[in-house]
């Protein structure tokens, strides 16, 4: 691609004004109106691209730190921004004139809807049936918004055309401009007959259910894209497309960290310290789960493959048990004898500092808390 500066003839350091005035130096030569060759039409288009981007600030920033310059201000390249400054010179035109009536036919919108999910949907996926508000075809006149048996009738002030050729005197002499007709707004047909379903439309509001299967490891935030389950656009233009934001619902045990399911099992000390077996109740159902004797808090027991299938790639995450050591606070006078008898017989370590602990749980907190 040339560059910018070189296209309008200005240095590097240029001023918007002298990148104003270079741009309207070459418009007056090149524009299709006054030229009407291929290259010129060619250049022009370079020219107007060009200017598009060095005359926006944040455009030409972005350019002369090695950026595409081609996203960010709708330029790219067409007739963009270009309504602005040509109307200051050449007296209200819009639109080249050449390129022919306006089509009724568009793309229909896109749609965004959020889908709310449960952890459990999303270790395997799921399949929803989603309710959209939407515009759908109009069956009455199948897109071409005339009643049945009539079609639209060539415009008679443009002939077809769409548009309107004027002479202007201006300050670059006789210049042909051409505006939208206004008797058929630029489409060079009129509808006289409107079809009475969809108002001359070709399209009506209607409610559709749309069947989505939602893959496996989604998370809050992930967009789905259902291409052509948008609306339906005017006059029998193809669909839009359907966006589905996903959001994961809060569980109140289960917590996620990528793929890895997360949850906190109590035990009481007196398991930790003998072992013991035990049933947890998983989002997928049961798992068996053992606890060797001398078992200690914070400790992490992995479970492979239990977590959650991966959106990208195959087999799931792991289910991750953080160990929680719950010591009695309550003990009865025998209770408490056995306890102390335990201690004198016991050889124990003294309690001791060591560095605080970065294991499980304060990663969980952290999750929490952000
Ligand atoms: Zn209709
Ligand atoms: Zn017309």
């Amino acid at each position: 691609m040339a560059d910018h500066y070189e296209v309008l003839g200005v240095a590097r350091d240029a001023t918007t004004d002298e990148i104003k005035k270079a741009y309207r130096r070459l418009a007056r030569e090149l524009h299709p109106d006054v030229n009407p060759s291929a290259e010129a039409s060619e250049r022009f288009k370079s020219v107007t691209h060009a200017y598009d981007v060095l005359s926006d600030a944040k455009q030409r920033q972005n350019y002369d730190m090695g950026g595409q310059g081609g996203f960010g201000g709708g330029g790219g390249g067409d007739f963009g921004g270009f309504g602005d400054i040509f109307e200051t010179f050449f007296g209200g035109g819009g639109g080249g004139g050449r390129r022919g009536p306006r089509s009724r036919r568009e793309r229909g919108q896109d749609a965004l809807l959020r889908v709310e999910l449960d952890l459990d949907e999303i270790i395997f996926g799921t399949h929803r049936e989603i309710e959209v508000d939407t515009a759908v075809l109009c069956e009455t006149c199948q897109g071409s918004c005339c009643a049945p048996g009539t079609s639209p009738i060539t415009c008679d002030i443009c002939h077809g055309t769409g548009s309107i050729q004027r002479a202007v005197r201006s300050l670059l002499g006789n210049v042909m401009t051409s505006s939208p007709c206004g008797s058929c707004h630029g489409y060079g047909t009129i509808i006289a007959t409107p079809c009475l379903t969809c108002s001359g439309q070709g399209r009506v509001r209607a409610r559709r259910t749309v069947p989505v299967d939602i893959p496996a490891g989604v998370d809050t935030g992930v967009r789905l894209q259902m291409p052509g389950s948008g609306e339906a656009g005017p006059a029998g233009g193809p669909n839009g497309d359907l966006y589905l934001e996903m959001k994961v619902r809060h569980h109140d045990v289960f917590s996620r960290d990528g793929d890895d399911l997360l949850a906190t099992l109590e035990v009481a000390m007196t398991d930790a310290i003998l072992g013991t077996s035990t049933t947890l109740h998983a989002l997928d159902g049961d798992v068996e789960l053992e606890l060797k004797p001398g078992t200690q808090s914070a400790e992490v027991i992995t479970i492979k493959d239990r977590g959650v299938g991966k959106l990208r790639g195959t087999g799931r995450g792991d289910l991750r048990i953080g160990i929680q050591v719950v010591t009695p606070s309550k003990l009865n006078g025998k209770e408490r004898d056995l306890i102390e008898q335990f201690s004198k017989m016991h050889k124990h370590p003294e309690p001791s500092l060591s560095q605080f602990h970065q294991g499980f749980f304060a990663k969980l907190r952290d999750k929490f808390v952000g």
